[in-house]
């Protein structure tokens, strides 16, 4: 392609074998010019073209070089196309014995060179030149010359041809500026749809195509197409506390370390890593041989996510949920094999533990049935088949009731019980959890009511609340009008909140707390220890109460370092003036332990497991005896152990 210096030079080719006539030529075109550089070498054709001459004479119009064989014109023209400084026009002469004749070497000219206008030269009007525009095409660049010609017809179609080629080449230019312009802004629309402008990753939409551009080619590819979508625990908390830039610095660092984890394998093989959603990721991994092997990749999809991320000049601790679904097994369609990911995340990220779930059909057919349990549970909740299940808290110290917590179940028509795990979550898919919240609560204050007005009753209840009715901004008014309803005194009654719950978003947990607080209801935070919250952070919240997590206690005999763990909780716990319940005490040793270390209370299988308020009723009135013969045991053990 000609550039736009080239294009001030009007370069005309002329081929004939009559010497003659090429004399003719040059007169015609080039009367102010020597006529021996008209036969120029390719040097003298370059110095023509550039050199001093050329513009010295300023006048002249045409450059021209001759040929007298048209296979000499094809390698002139091939030349010139090379040195990027095409001809204008050539003219060719129809037949030159005993070479190539004009028709023939027009083609190899249009092969090489698609812009030049070709004009054919013959004394006669032949058949040959009827279809010389089909013959060779483009119609509007080749031409017939009849000879013999007048100087001026030479000259003004010279003029005439090299104008026009002029204007095709700022047009060709302008329209490969105009494409290069589209193709640019197509990549960056490209760019936008298909890719996460924080982490540059391919977004769900770009995951999609991929997943299915991999099923479309699966009959000629070995092994199966797994999705890992991750989801990272708590990010939020990370961005409120850290600040929105960290959580994005956060983000690109993990979309690059899971690229150099699995994208720089074997290209055959190689993985796919995309932005999901807000703080999902995912992983498309082609050709995965067997269970064996999805279950590893899932495994160090986890673990490389989990190990430490340097932000800000901290280390950041991330846990990870993973769903994982793959092709052909859970589905033929990309969206469905990404849908069952998905529901597979979703259980992962309910799970407390954060695990691995993979996708299995059971799951498929929850949803599909979701319309009949949402039925099944509304109804559960209207006709009181959710209750609560209550289970003691004692003092360690002494061994007396110290507290209970009201533990919800769903108990079906047919005797079977559902827990907790199962239908929390369900509900808040529902949108239903308030009202869940409403009839555990209820549940509670009329059974406080009766034992309350039996007698004696002074302990108060916890009752777990999710971070769902944090959002809830009626939830204060809610739990003023149940107390009331059944009378029952604020101090009677403590609410639960996890510390994941609570940490989720602080900027509404924060006003909702105080407003609870001001109320009169206790606060705890349950299951402390699984989160990222420092205990002072949770000292500037109006809480009264830290649930250590059932998993440091149940791993409290196995190392010192538990122990000592435990230990900094309860007296970290204390020096900010709060009171420390451990959970999940089953052993006598747990006990002994606990009690050592002066952790005020203590719940769990230990004491007795949660029961039905009946149930409660009678242990309560043998509590007296058994619990001081558990007690005692523990304190004997404890004796032991230390002797
Ligand atoms: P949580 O509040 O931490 O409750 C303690 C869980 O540990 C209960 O499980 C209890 O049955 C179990 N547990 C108690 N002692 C022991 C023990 O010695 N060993 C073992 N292995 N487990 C013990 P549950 O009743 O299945 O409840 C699970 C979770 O469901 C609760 O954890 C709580 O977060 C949630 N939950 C229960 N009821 C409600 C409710 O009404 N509303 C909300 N939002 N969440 C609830
Ligand atoms: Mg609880
Ligand atoms: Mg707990």
């Amino acid at each position: 392609m000609a550039n736009l210096k080239d294009t001030l030079v009007n370069r005309v080719l002329v081929v004939d074998d009559d010497a003659a006539l090429i004399a003719e030529y040059l007169r015609c075109l080039e009367e102010d010019i020597d006529p021996a550089w008209g036969t120029s070498t390719l040097y003298d054709l370059e110095k023509a073209l550039f050199g001093q001459e050329q513009a010295e004479k300023g006048a002249a119009r045409f450059n021209v070089q001759t040929q007298n064989q048209g296979e000499a014109a094809v390698e002139a023209v091939k030349a010139a196309v090379a040195m990027d400084a095409p001809f204008a026009i050539v003219f060719l002469d129809i037949r030159m014995p005993p070479g190539m004749d004009g028709i023939e070497a027009a083609k190899k000219i249009r092969a090489i060179d698609p812009d030049v206008n070709i004009v054919i030269v013959s004394g006669s009007m032949g058949p040959e030149v009827d279809n010389l525009d089909c013959e060779i095409p483009p119609a509007d660049k080749i031409f017939f010359f009849k000879k013999p010609f007048h100087a001026v017809e030479c000259r003004q179609l010279a003029a005439a041809l090299c104008g026009k080629w002029h204007s095709d080449m700022a047009l060709r230019h302008a329209n490969e500026e105009l494409e290069r312009r589209v193709r640019e802004r197509t990549t960056a629309l490209h760019k936008l749809a298909y890719y996460d402008p924080v982490t540059r990753l391919p977004n769900q939409l770009l995951l999609l195509e991929k997943l299915q551009g991999l099923i479309d080619k699966s009959e000629d590819s070995e092994g199966d197409s797994v999705v890992v979508l991750l989801d990272i625990e708590r990010f939020s908390f990370i961005n409120e506390t850290m600040g929105y830039d960290a959580g994005t610095e956060l983000l690109r660092s993990i979309g690059s370390r899971l690229q150099r984890a699995f994208c720089s394998e074997d290209p055959g093989k190689r993985a796919v890593v995309g932005r999901f959603g807000a703080d999902e990721f995912a992983v498309l991994m082609p050709g995965v041989e067997h269970d064996i092997a999805i279950r590893d990749f899932a495994e160090r999809v986890k673990q490389t996510v989990e190990e430490p991320f340097l932000i800000q000049g901290r280390d950041l601790f991330l846990k990870a949920s993973i769903g994982v679904a793959w092709h052909p097994v859970h589905g033929r369609d990309a969206r469905l094999v990404y849908r069952c990911a998905e529901a597979a995340l979703h259980r992962s990220m309910r799970s407390p533990d954060g695990s691995i779930t993979y996708y299995h059909s059971e799951m498929r057919y929850r949803a599909r049935h979701k319309f009949d349990l949402e039925a099944e549970f509304r109804n559960a909740i209207e006709s009181g088949l959710i209750t609560a299940f209550y289970q003691p808290q004692q003092f360690t110290d002494t061994g007396e009731l110290a507290g209970v917590e009201a533990l919800a179940r769903w108990i079906r028509p047919d005797g079977t019980i559902v827990p907790p795990s199962d239908f929390i979550p369900l509900s808040e898919e529902l949108g239903m959890s308030d009202l869940l919240f409403e009839s555990v609560l209820t549940r509670v204050c009329i059974d406080v009511a009766g034992w309350r007005d039996a007698g004696d009753w002074t302990v108060p209840v916890s009752v777990n609340i999710s971070a769902h009715q944090l959002r809830n901004a009626d939830l204060v008014s809610l739990i003023k009008k149940v107390l009331q309803k059944q009378n029952i005194e604020q101090n009677l009654i403590n609410l639960e909140l996890t510390e994941t719950a609570l940490l989720e978003d602080l900027t509404i947990a924060r006003p909702v707390l105080s407003d609870l607080n001001a109320y009169g209801v206790g606060i705890h935070i349950d299951d402390f220890g699984t989160g990222y919250s420092s205990l002072s952070y949770l000292a500037q919240l109006p809480v009264q109460t830290l649930k250590i997590d059932q998993s440091f206690v149940a791993n409290l005999t196995e190392s010192e370092t538990n122990t000592r763990v435990v230990q900094s909780i309860i007296a970290l716990g204390k020096a900010m003036g709060l009171e420390v319940v451990a959970e999940g005490v089953e052993t006598d040793r747990q006990y002994a332990i606990l009690r050592k270390l002066k952790c005020d209370l203590v719940q769990g299988y230990f004491i007795a497991k949660p029961m039905p308020a009946d149930r409660f009723c009678h242990w309560r009135a043998g509590h007296a005896d058994t619990q001081s013969l558990k007690h005692e045991s523990a304190i004997v053990n404890i004796d032991k152990g230390r002797g």
